[in-house]
């Protein structure tokens, strides 16, 4: 019998394939005592183990370099890191050496221990960090006892990878050419696993029921990676409609790849600028700079967060100048450091707090430390000499926070002038607009800023009081709720009208379930993870402008998310049908 079992949708697509269990645990590893005179032979043992899980770390990511964001490789740097961390290192030695037992039982335990304090801790990406814990505690076991961990295949077939959690070096184990979806009983929309998923393009359910773990290898199942269902055991029925959905997927993902190089325009021709999110330089080799408008969103706190210290002001000049010729002459915005809430700075010591995220994060922190601040904005400035580069504030609330930061701006230029440094005098200041409250005064605030950049990832999660990466109340952050819409729209209108360039920088910049809605609202500009640039400029190309207009009133008048969420849904699937009409003439 059919079962449909509900889940959190983690990346994208259909697939229909036979399921296949992975279970690997570090449950079943043999113990044996290891006497005062043999802690140095065991500890050689973990060096070895040490290097070879390296290598295969450094071959994965090198393997996949191509077939996911670079943003995303970087995941097995952080697993790098804590392989390479000498406390943990110091732990584990400290536990043969104390208790007298074999590396595999003293690494269960350290992590363990590990899993344990940041399985407890608040902040959702430092819980992430068990998950890296644990996957690089099964590598190590795994080399130790010399186990091959075999390829996760299907014997050439194609199939489901069903597992408790699917970690980042799963990843080098996976038969890609077969591999059609990933169901888990673990792990919410942005863990490790489930980006890596949407980096690869294999539709993704996560959270699912564990009766999907007990589900029989070969069985089949739909996975739709946009409803966040799998279905075990599907009718024939169910069958034929996912085939449908299939072969039009692979229609779409067609007219994608032609529309890549084309303008970025209504059905009718209105411009709308599409551009990049990035999160260091690195994401710079891997940009098609002709199909994107410039770099909407630089978060330069994630090149502050890699390093053991603050970068200095050359080193910083010498990052923004790679970004402004990375971008090939066209607009960088910078964000000023974004650290607190869910980004902590290793090196910086910031409070506990019990709500982080409502904390001392953003403008509220470089404002307090004000040497940060000066030397990001110096450094910004210097390499604005090379281009067009613009200074974007993140977690604004209040007017006095854009004064302040003005005043610092104007003193670095006027200082910059006197010494002859060259930089562009007129660089634009924006705000982001994620704090609820900035929306009723925003008419107030325009006339001190040159730009808004709405940051709806936090928006969102403050405008309906639910945590962006609590996975109990996931289901509840839904970017579609009809109040949420009404505040985008008035945060776009009050811009127009004030003249003010306006773009939308957040998760849903990127959804292409969102492009008209947003272009309907009068939105110009949208900044996203290149991945999902593509697929948005095909649902842009789909709609004219009076379309979008239409649509966005009649969301926005919707009483409920899930009227939205139909209505929008209904609107696409003719647009979609339209495309797939295209594809298919192209075809014959
Ligand atoms: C946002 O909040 O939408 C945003 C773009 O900033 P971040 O996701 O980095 O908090
Ligand atoms: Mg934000």
């Amino acid at each position: 019998m059919a079962r449909k079992l509900k889940g959190i949708a983690a990346a994208p697509g259909v697939a229909i394939a036979p399921v296949v269990h992975f279970h690997p645990t570090l449950d079943h590893i043999p113990t044996w005592s290891v006497q005062p005179g043999d802690v140095a032979a065991e500890l050689r043992r973990f060096q070895a183990a040490a290097g070879e899980v390296t290598a295969g770390l450094l071959t994965i990511q090198k393997e996949l370099a191509g077939a996911i964001d670079t943003q995303d490789a970087r995941i097995y740097d952080a697993q790098l890191a804590i392989l390479h961390d000498q406390t943990f290192q110091a732990d584990v030695e400290k536990e043969v050496r104390q208790h007298g037992i074999n590396l595999e039982v003293a690494l269960q335990r350290v992590i363990a221990r590990y899993e344990a304090v940041f399985e407890a801790m608040e902040n959702a990406a430092m819980r992430e960090r068990a998950s890296d814990l644990r996957d690089i505690g099964r590598q190590l076991v795994s080399a130790l006892m010399a186990t091959e961990r075999g390829k996760y295949t299907a014997n050439g077939q194609d199939y489901l990878f069903v597992a408790d959690e699917f970690l980042p070096s799963d990843a080098g184990l996976l038969d890609r050419e077969h591999l059609r979806g990933i169901v888990t009983a673990h792990g919410g929309k942005y863990s490790h696993g489930a980006i890596l998923a949407r980096s690869l393009g294999i539709p993704s359910v996560v959270g699912i029921e564990p009766i999907m773990l007990e589900s029989v290898t070969g069985a089949l199942a739909i996975v739709d990676g946009d409803a966040g269902v799998v279905i075990l055991d599907p009718t024939p029925e169910h069958r034929a409609d996912y085939e449908r959905t299939l072969r039009e997927q692979r229609a779409i993902d067609r007219r994608i790849a032609e529309v890549r190089f084309q303008p970025s325009v209504t059905l009718d021709g209105t411009p709308v600028k599409l551009q990049a999110n990035v999160e260091g330089v690195r994401d710079l080799d891997s940009l098609e700079t002709e199909a994107i408008a410039g770099i909407g969103l630089f978060r330069t706190e994630f090149a502050f967060m890699e390093r053991r210290q603050f970068p200095t002001e050359e080193e910083q000049v010498a990052m923004y100048r790679r970004a402004m010729e990375g971008a090939k002459g066209k607009p960088v915005t910078f964000r000023t450091l974004d650290v607190g809430g869910d980004k902590p700075l290793g090196y910086f010591r910031m409070p506990e707090e019990r709500n982080p995220v409502l904390g001392w994060r953003g403008v509220r922190l470089t404002l307090d430390w004000p040497d940060i601040l000066y030397t990001q904005m110096r450094a910004i400035l210097r390499a604005s000499a090379l281009g067009h580069a613009r200074i974007l504030l993140p977690m604004v609330t209040t007017r006095s926070e854009i004064v302040r930061c003005r005043e610092v701006l104007q003193q670095l230029t006027e200082d910059l002038r006197a010494n002859a440094v060259p930089h562009d005098r007129e660089i634009e200041l924006g705000v982001m607009v994620e704090v609820p409250v900035l929306v009723s005064v925003l008419p107030d605030l325009l006339p001190l800023v040159d730009f808004v950049s709405v940051g709806s990832n936090d928006l969102v999660q403050y405008l309906l009081a639910v945590d962006r990466d609590n996975q109990r109340v996931a289901k509840m952050y839904d970017p579609f709720h009809p109040g949420v819409l009404r505040v985008l729209e008035q945060i776009a209108i009050a811009s127009t009208a004030a003249g003010k360039s306006v773009s939308i920088c957040g998760e849903i910049a990127g959804d292409h379930w969102f492009t008209p809605l947003l272009v309907g609202m009068g939105y110009r500009e949208l900044s996203m993870a290149p991945v999902f640039l593509p697929r948005v400029k095909l649902m842009l190309r789909s709609f004219t402008l009076d379309e979008c207009r239409d649509l966005a009133r009649r969301a926005i008048a919707r009483p409920s998310t899930a009227l939205v969420r139909k209505l929008v849904q209904e609107e696409i699937q003719v647009r979609w049908t339209r495309q797939l009409g295209a594809a298919e003439e192209r075809r014959s």
